[in-house]
């Protein structure tokens, strides 16, 4: 399914992250930047030993990653140049500021890859996974933000979000239907 968010082709497809073509793919990390399960893992192990290296490196300089922000490192053996590492809230109930953190991984990535001339990006469904974020609730944020983001600035090409297994399609599906109808 497709969308035309100002300059940028949106994309909503079924695969794995780490597969992607794009520049960029975005990875659901942790503050310490140490590797996990789901996508996290997924990205560490399909792209290799020098991905975490990076990472190390960036937490001595910099100390952990906080929650809803992002940095990049190289991809590794990826077929995507760059990592962009962003950290997904944990779901608490949704009264701990949940959306808006959840809001700025997206913005910030996108940020990130707007300033380093990048033009093709690709999104796990960031925080619906170890982080128990509702999904139909995690789409319209991510829809939303992506969409916002991309009709205040030009240069991105491509925005795709990865969405792994049929049943998450579905939701990003009928919350693209939505956003559609909210702003035409
Ligand atoms: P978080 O800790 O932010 O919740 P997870 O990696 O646990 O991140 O999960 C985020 C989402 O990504 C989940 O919906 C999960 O099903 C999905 N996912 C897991 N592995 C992959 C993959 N290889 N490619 C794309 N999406 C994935």
């Amino acid at each position: 399914m497709n969308a035309r968010f100002g300059e940028t082709d949106f994309t909503l497809v079924e695969g794995d992250i780490t597969h992607q073509d794009t520049d960029a793919i975005v990875n659901a990390a942790n503050t310490r930047l140490m590797g996990g399960s789901g996508v996290d893992g997924a990205i560490h192990r399909a792209g290799g030993p020098v991905i975490m290296q990076e990472c190390k490196a960036y937490i001595r300089e910099h100390g952990s990653l906080p929650v809803g922000e992002a940095m990049m490192t190289t991809g590794g053996q990826l077929h995507a140049r760059y990592v962009i590492h962003t950290v997904g809230p944990f779901w608490h109930g949704g009264e701990h500021g949940e959306p808006e953190k959840l809001a700025s991984c997206y913005r910030n990535s996108l940020r990130l890859a707007l300033d380093h001339g990048l033009k093709t990006v690709a999104f796990p469904s960031i925080s619906t996974g170890v982080y128990r974020y509702p999904m139909d609730r995690a789409a319209r944020i991510a829809l939303g933000t992506i969409r916002d983001f991309c009709e205040e600035h030009s240069g991105l090409e491509e925005v795709r979000m990865v969405l792994f297994g049929e049943a998450a399609l579905k939701v990003y599906e009928e919350a693209l239907t939505a956003e559609k109808d909210r702003k035409g």
